[in-house]
């Protein structure tokens, strides 16, 4: 049998991040110019343990002591409410990343909990958010998401409202952009999708790109993703 999945993590962590680091070198890119946001999504706080303490090679996410995973992304707010609600004190320097749909209701609680929020959609997220931001002066980085695909049953600003959607932001709510996000459709290639991103963050004056989960994150890295988001290839897959 193979063993549990909670004993692999450490070790698919190390892996891959040097598939990553090793992709990045032969492309001519950095390794500290990517970071490897772990999914824990549907994954116990027991899981999330692990990577905390795990040993990893990630220059970009590691604690001050050169050990353990430290960025990590959740997609529902109350699911990370609850497991991260002891973890938050007990590991200060770790970053959470909101990477789901985003209520408008669960807007104060996101801004509360998250670093940075990546799924900022809609005109009325972006007004709630400025208003929580304000009021609870914390400053989680927002990445507009894009759907690149313009699927209708998913989330995310189409490409022809997207230049619009950020000035409104940027001028009405004052809101400061980080970067975009995308998640190609999955019957696509999606190097096109990754290819598209990057030129209309690049017209915007926006530097971070949200791109690359783990069946297709090294067709990202050559369109200049700063974040790749895995899951399944660290914790196994979600049952
Ligand atoms: C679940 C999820 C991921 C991670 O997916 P894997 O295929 O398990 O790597 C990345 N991004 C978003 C938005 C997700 O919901």
């Amino acid at each position: 049998m193979p063993p549990p999945i909670e004993e692999n993590i450490a070790a698919n962590l190390a892996n891959v991040r040097e598939r990553l680091d090793k992709a990045l070198t032969r492309i001519g890119r950095p390794p500290e110019a990517v970071s490897l946001m772990a999914v824990t999504k549907n994954f116990p706080a027991s899981a999330i343990r692990q990577a905390l303490d795990a040993e990893t090679l990630d220059a970009g996410t590691l604690d001050a002591e050169g050990r353990g995973h430290r960025l990590f992304g959740e997609n529902k707010v109350q699911e990370a409410q609850e497991k991260w609600g002891g973890l938050r004190a007990e590991y200060p320097d770790a970053r959470l990343h909101l990477i789901g749909a985003l209520q408008s209701n669960k807007a104060a609680a996101a801004v509360g909990l998250f670093d940075a929020i990546h799924t900022l959609d809609r005109v009325k997220l972006a007004r709630v958010l400025a208003d929580e931001i304000q009021k609870q002066g914390r400053t989680p980085e927002l990445f507009v998401q894009v759907n690149t695909g313009d699927e209708a049953q998913k989330t995310g600003v189409s490409l022809a409202a997207l230049d619009g959607f950020v000035t409104t932001c940027r001028q009405e709510y004052g809101l400061e952009i980080a970067g975009l996000m995308c998640l190609p459709p999955l019957s696509d290639v999606p190097a096109p999708h990754f290819a598209l991103l990057e030129k209309r963050a690049q017209n915007l004056g926006l530097n971070q790109l949200s791109m690359g989960m783990s069946a297709d994150y090294e067709a990202a890295l050559p369109f200049g993703t700063t974040c790749v988001r895995l899951g399944t290839a660290i914790f196994g897959s979600r049952l």
